[in-house]
């Protein structure tokens, strides 16, 4: 690949913006990577910095789920002791299903939160 402003040049990185080759002279290091020149740089320190915003948001979103996950595990085990320590059978069965789907639920969420984590 040769250099879009220098055709005898070989270019040495692309342009994360607009995709051209760059040759030594044309290149600009941006924190988001490489870039020509001119209005590239811009657009590719704007996409970095997008970026990581949204990595941050996924940060915050993974731990505000994996304490919605905690809680609800734990409201799960709270029904199920109920459910244990209830004699009339009909709010026995009520409780201890209601505390295995909590829990089930709980899980879920907590193990969603650490796939969020590992993006
Ligand atoms: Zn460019
Ligand atoms: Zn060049």
């Amino acid at each position: 690949m040769k250099c879009f402003n220098h055709r005898d040049q070989d270019a040495i990185a692309i342009c994360k913006h607009c995709g051209k080759g760059l040759c030594q002279q044309c290149v600009v290091e941006t924190a988001g990577g490489a870039s020509c020149r001119g209005n590239c740089e811009e657009n590719v320190a704007a996409l970095h910095l997008l970026l990581l915003r949204g990595k941050k948001v996924y940060q915050k979103t993974s731990k505000a789920q994996l304490r919605t996950g905690i809680f609800i595990v734990v409201m799960g085990s709270a029904f199920l002791v109920f459910g244990v320590l209830e004699e009339i059978p009909p709010l026995k069965i009520g409780l201890c299903t209601m505390g295995t789907i909590f829990i089930i639920w709980g899980v879920f969420v907590w193990r969603s939160a650490r796939e969020f984590k590992q993006v």
